[in-house]
């Protein structure tokens, strides 16, 4: 049974910080922000030029390493700095409604960000966290929803309502951090040992801010979370992959889920745009792909449509030639979703031949399932605001 928190019962919740677009006077969030906006910020409340430097070192420290929410924690900084930042600076987190735990032990928030239009509804994202006997995953939000229909996926039922800036998807980690107790940021034995850009959204639709929040996330000075320990995965917005190697840094996965156009067409609509062969070419000579940093694919595992065993040896085929892991997730039904899942025999048929391929191919298994945190069943109550906000 899934135990639900809702947090919001608890104690008034404080009210969501207003979006600075639609309230500029308000104090300034700092998650999310650069050392140079840092840097920005503090000279804009008159801190001089010699001591910028230090002063970011601190507020660094206090957001990344100790987790602080509050300037009142912040010891290493004088009373007196420690009043006028609060004046001017904000530490929050976004408001998280609920937490929901699953029997497994993954964890699920649903998390409220302030709404970029006053006449809407705040929207939502959900962060999820799977814990495993080797490992921790976070997995994190990129979008409210997402602009792509992919015919599996319940996120891609809801519509965009907008990109979330680079605070919102570093704040996911210090939500999960702050729940799992997780402050100052350990050296060994963590809990979130690995981040995956796997939750709501397609991650290159908003790519700058996924940067600079993974550049943050991944930074030796704060989080911590090494770049080869992050993976953001993709429908196959083929321009921007080689972007993610040379800019991004962090491990790629590709959402394959089938072996040829029609069916790539069918299931992930992307394709019809970006073929499977632009897409494979793409991942062939993706920067930095070796033995040691393999492109993972996923493969969602759908009864009658792309888990014949002549699929299983065409997938072998395609991949030839690449430094790949393949994953092959049984499929998560949601309401009204217009699959079924393969047999289980079907996926271990399909595995088998994957396997003697000389691919490592775990079946993933569905955790979380009945909190709704599973892959792709993640969709919040959010509605589309105007089609002028989606995303390019
Ligand atoms: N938008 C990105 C990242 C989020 S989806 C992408 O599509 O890659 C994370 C993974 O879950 C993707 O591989 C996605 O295809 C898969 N997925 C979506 N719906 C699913 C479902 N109902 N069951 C199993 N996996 C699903
Ligand atoms: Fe969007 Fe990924 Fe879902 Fe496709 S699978 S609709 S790209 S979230």
């Amino acid at each position: 049974m899934a135990t639900v928190l809702d947090t919001t019962s608890k104690k008034k919740p404080k009210k969501a910080r207003p979006a600075r677009a639609t309230a500029p006077t308000g104090p300034l969030p700092l998650i999310g922000l650069n050392r140079e906006e840092l840097g920005q910020a503090l000279r804009s409340v008159g801190i001089a030029e010699k001591q910028v430097r230090m002063r970011v070192g601190q507020l660094w420290n206090a957001l990344y390493h100790h987790g602080h929410k509050d300037f009142a924690d912040v010891t290493t900084l004088s009373k007196d700095l420690r009043a006028k930042f609060a004046e001017s600076f904000s530490l929050a987190r976004p408001e998280i409604v609920t937490e929901q735990i699953s029997s497994d032990g993954t964890r699920k928030w649903l998390i409220r960000l302030p709404s970029t239009d006053p006449r809407a509804p705040a929207p939502e994202v959900e962060a999820v966290y799977i814990p495993e006997e080797t490992r921790g995953t976070l997995c994190i939000s990129s979008q409210v929803g997402c602009t792509l229909n992919c015919t599996f996926c319940h996120t891609g039922t809801q519509n965009l309502v907008r990109n979330l800036t680079a605070g919102e998807i570093v704040a996911q980690v210090l939500i999960a951090r702050d729940a799992l107790e997780e402050w100052p940021t350990p050296q060994e034995g963590r809990k979130i040992t690995n981040v995956v850009l796997m939750g709501m959204g397609e991650p290159l639709y908003n790519f700058d801010n996924v940067k600079q929040g993974m550049d943050i996330v991944s930074d030796g000075e704060g989080l911590s979370i090494s770049k080869r320990r992050i993976t953001l995965s993709t429908s196959g917005i083929v321009p921007a992959i080689e972007r993610v190697g040379n800019e991004m840094g962090v491990m790629l996965a590709i959402s394959l889920h089938a072996v040829n156009n029609p069916t790539r067409d069918q299931l992930v609509p992307i394709n019809k745009k970006y073929s499977l062969n632009e897409l494979l070419k793409a991942c062939k000579e993706f920067p930095g792909v070796s033995n040691a940093r393999r492109i993972t694919f996923e493969y969602v595992m759908l009864k009658g449509v792309n888990d014949s065993l002549a699929d299983a040896k065409e997938l072998v085929r395609l991949l030839k030639g690449i430094p790949a892991k393949i994953n092959l997730i049984p499929f998560n039904a949601w309401p009204g979703a217009p699959y079924e899942c393969s047999e289980w025999e079907q996926i271990e048929k399909f595995a088998e031949i994957v396997n003697k391929a000389g691919y490592a191919s775990p079946i993933r298994t569905p955790r979380g399932r009945d909190i709704m945190a599973a892959c792709g069943q993640l969709k919040s109550a959010s509605e589309k605001i105007k089609a002028s906000q989606v995303a390019t």
